[in-house]
């Protein structure tokens, strides 16, 4: 922490009281967080303004604090302090106001801690200052988001001695080389996780509501794991060195960035100038998830993936980055290669996102000199060419950087179409937006949701849901609105064919087109700079053929994939030693095209699950040009009841529109080459295919589970749609109430109102059911909750410990199992499943089965319901 803050209040009485008053209400809030463990929040504008008239006219006594304050308790980009502390630090140096404790030189080296975004402007002025123009060069040559100023440098340069010497220390890197290099050896302490430790353990969902705030949410790291972890970090910390995150397999599951967030908050240091968040740090694990892996990478840390069963908490090792040993008492532990072979560079210009940034300034102020590249940079290592022919995928990423294709291995900046921002991630990313000082996204389409806070918000989600679509809608992007409900439902609606996104949530997984799914700090500089970095992943095949058997859904096709993996050796249960083909791969599959858009995402979506880093999905081209005819008419909808941002939401119709006056998809090609080809035969499969309490790697037919009881049924998530709920409702209809407890919330308002109108939500309240509104709901377990320790049988995604509950045990499989469950309190016999099927959703497949086609319903564009209770 940069700032010893005095919380007793000094209560000089001489001066107008109304200049304490924001002095004294800081003190009260810095010793309400002492008192939590915890260092005080950054300013915001309204404090910061306070902050500077006190500036003006600093009391006796102060002083130390205010300039405290003012260099370090502000945070730096575009947030609206910042605004303020530019402003005043701009007219500080300018010498058109006055402040006695900082000079106009002091002033002037403060801009240039703020990163970039509002002090850029001043900053490039007082390069015609001949007084404070070294210092503006100084400050400039190390700052980064530019952005537009960089145009403003470049022909201030032509007249200019000091804006050409920006220029030049941009070419030259200065921002990189001022920066030590990554240490050679590295001495840390091991703080070790035993088995799997997923992104739930690290930043519990039921924890979400302060994720943006870093350190209050990592005192949540772990809580529910290991209880004593951050008594065991204190302890660890005591012998002087800093912490290393050990595990066997570290960040599966989600893709929240506040996981690695609360790992670098324990493990890492504190950045000069910015409050309240920490850089560095190590993470060393057997297996470390691709989303978490990037993350470490973007923010700085150094992950490191190797063997780890000889270090024990405690241990002392030195890591030496050079020659890839770690070492204990000097003897070698584990060896290592350091991957991606840019890492070094990453961790010495402070992380990933820093390094693109910096590079492609230092590109163009090359180019504007008329320089030739700079040998200074460890370029990405690049894969030959196999003269091969491509994967879907590597068609659809070869698209977007303007090639046929790209290899696995290679490392490509794609250009981002969409990208999706939900609302416990949403915050994290607004504040990286921020940080990144952006104005306006450059990624053609970007959403966000508030899906996971909707049904029962805290008051800091309310505070979200007033504030933080219309900061989306600031910079260009679309915000949908309270109870629209989930975000892949909707996001999946403004995808582009064969076109390339992502999204700060695992699941954003789209069914036409590709999205590689992030944390919030990636998704951030997607939106704001319109690409994101890649290094292609490898793929995996699964390929379907044979004939869906009676009964068998497609949430039962979603399972058989990892059940056929366990089958032939692909995948383990087992964490130790844990294997798992789809880890870090795309799974492309493939064999059964006439699959609905809507039927195809539950195939997309479960790959999250399968811990892989991108799906796709090969249709046919028909209920592609269904389902983004139906999206034109429910954009066209949007922009009728008044949702932003209109130019957006127009681009993209006029997008759609012109594909589909063309309509073509990307075809892999015969000879692509894939890590493995999974073959799986439809007709075999003949009961259905549910994952276990509590693993969604743990895979077994209903006939191995059968007469378990189950206590609870949720029906809902981004795994269901329309169909499931008629299809369910069908099971229901006419029949006792469920002796249980069943939960039913839809994906968005439009299946709501669709559903009401049809009377089924009519049999799901007779049937005893607890509707609840469009969203998330208990998927993420962030707001209700089954009951402690109750058994669960769930559509939704993922059913990891505590989960949906503390202490729950859950089944996931498809939604018609889920009714027939619910209605009987048991999981069926594969007999009694088989009949209730064949007598009561088979006569009506093709009824219950119907998608959202709204370009079918009757002037939907002016009159289609997106019941808006909130409007
Ligand atoms: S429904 Fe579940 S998996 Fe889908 S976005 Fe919401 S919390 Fe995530």
């Amino acid at each position: 922490m940069h700032i010893a803050f005095q919380s007793q209040c000094p209560a000089r009485m001489d001066a107008p009281q109304w200049r304490f008053s924001m002095l004294e209400a800081y003190r009260q809030h810095v010793a309400e967080r002492e008192a939590e463990g915890v260092p005080p929040l950054p300013l915001d504008a309204q404090q910061t303004a306070e902050l500077v008239e006190l500036l003006k006219n600093p009391p006796a006594g102060e002083e130390d604090t205010l300039l405290e304050l003012i260099k370090n308790q502000i945070p730096p980009g575009v947030d609206d302090a910042s605004k303020v502390k530019a402003e005043f630090l701009g007219q500080v140096a300018k010498g058109s106001v006055a402040c006695s404790l900082i000079d106009r030189a002091e002033a002037t080296r403060l801009l240039g801690t703020m990163i970039g975004g509002y002090n850029v402007k001043p900053l490039v002025d007082l390069l015609d200052d001949a007084e404070l123009a070294a210092g503006a060069v100084e400050a400039l040559s190390v700052t980064l988001l530019v952005y537009d100023g960089f145009e403003e440098v470049a022909a201030k340069a032509k007249s200019n001695a000091s804006a050409r010497q920006v220029m030049e220390n941009w070419a030259n890197a200065t921002w990189f080389t001022s920066r030590p290099e990554m240490p050679e050896e590295v001495t840390v302490t091991v703080f070790k996780v035993e088995g799997e430790t997923n992104t739930d353990d690290l930043s519990p969902a039921s924890e979400a509501w302060s994720r943006p705030d870093i350190p209050m949410h990592a005192k949540a790291m772990l809580v529910a794991r290991m209880p004593d972890a951050l008594d065991k970090l204190a302890q660890l910390k005591s012998k002087g060195y800093p912490v290393a995150y050990v595990g066997d397999v570290v960040g599966t599951g989600s893709s929240r960035k506040s996981a690695a967030n609360s790992v670098i908050w324990h493990t890492g240091s504190d950045i000069p100038y910015v409050p309240a968040k920490r850089t560095g740090g190590v993470v060393i694990g057997g297996t470390i998830a691709p989303i978490f892996f990037n993350t470490a990478e973007d923010s700085g840390m150094l992950p490191i993936q190797c063997d780890v069963t000889g270090m024990n908490t405690g241990d002392v090792i030195t890591i030496n980055t050079k020659t890839g040993e770690i070492t204990r008492d000097g003897a070698v532990l584990s060896t290592f290669e350091l991957k991606p072979n840019t890492l070094a560079d990453e961790v010495r210009a402070g992380g990933r996102v820093n390094l693109i940034i910096g590079r492609k300034l230092t590109t163009q102020a090359r180019d504007a000199l008329g320089l030739g590249p700079i040998k200074l940079f460890t370029d990405p290592e690049q894969p030959a060419d196999s003269g091969k022919g491509y994967t879907l995928a590597q068609k659809m990423v070869g698209k977007a950087v303007g090639k046929v294709g790209v290899r696995p291995g290679e490392y490509c900046e794609p250009k981002m179409t969409t990208v999706g921002s939900q609302d416990t991630t949403g915050p994290m990313t607004r504040d990286e937006i921020k940080e990144l000082a952006c104005l306006k996204y450059t990624a053609d389409f970007t959403v966000q949701s508030f899906c996971h806070t909707a049904a029962y918000p805290k008051s800091v989600d309310i505070k979200t849901h007033n504030t933080l679509g219309q900061f989306f809608e600031d910079r260009g992007g679309v915000a949908l609105r309270v109870g629209d409900g989930v975000i892949h439902s909707w996001l999946n609606r403004f995808c582009l064919p064969d076109t390339v996104g992502t999204g700060g949530d695992s699941h954003t997984r789209f069914p036409i087109g590709i999205s590689f799914p992030a944390g919030s700090g990636l998704v951030a500089f997607a939106a704001a700079t319109g690409s994101m970095p890649l290094v292609m992943p490898e793929s995996v095949l699964v390929r379907f053929k044979g004939e869906l058997q009676p009964g068998i859904t497609l949430r039962d096709v979603v399972n058989v994939i990892p059940w056929a993996a366990i089958q032939q050796g692909l995948l383990t249960v087992e964490k130790k030693g844990k294997k798992n083909i789809f880890a870090g791969r795309v799974l492309e599959i493939e064999g059964l095209p006439n699959l609905k858009v809507e039927q195809a995402f539950e195939l997309a979506d479960a790959s999250a699950e399968r811990s892989a880093a991108a799906c796709t999905v090969h249709l046919d081209k028909a209920p592609v040009i269904e389902y983004i005819s139906s999206n034109v008419v429910l954009i066209k909808n949007m922009l009728k009841r008044g949702y932003g941002h209109r130019e957006t939401l127009q681009a993209r119709i006029e997008a759609m529109q012109a594909w589909l006056a063309n309509p073509v998809l990307l075809q892999p090609d015969a000879d692509a080459e894939y890590a493995k080809i999974i073959e799986i035969d439809l007709s075999e499969i003949k009961e259905p295919v549910v994952c276990c309490p509590n693993d969604p790697d743990d895979v077994k037919l209903l006939s191995e589970v059968a007469g378990n009881p189950v206590d609870e049924v949720f029906l809902g998530s981004c795994m269901t749609n329309i169909g499931h709920f008629r299809a369910a409702a069908k099971v229901l209809d006419g029949q006792p109430q469920v002796p249980g407890r069943m939960w039913v919330a839809p994906p968005t308002r439009m299946d709501e109102q669709q559903l009401i109108d049809e009377g089924v939500y009519s049999i799901f309240g007779k049937a005893g059911a607890r509707m609840e509104m469009p969203g998330c709901s208990l998927c993420m377990g962030n707001q209700a909750r089954v009951r402690d320790n109750s058994v669960v049988f769930s559509t939704s995604t993922r059913n990891f410990d505590n989960r949906l509950g503390k202490g729950a045990q859950v089944y996931l499989g498809s939604a018609e199992l889920a009714a027939v469950t619910a209605m009987m309190g048991k999981l069926p016999t594969v007999a009694e499943y088989l009949a209730i099927s064949k007598d009561r959703i088979d006569p009506f497949a093709a009824d219950l089965y119907r998608y959202l086609n709204f370009h079918e319903i009757e002037n939907y564009e002016n009159n289609g319901v997106i019941p808006i209770h909130a409007a």
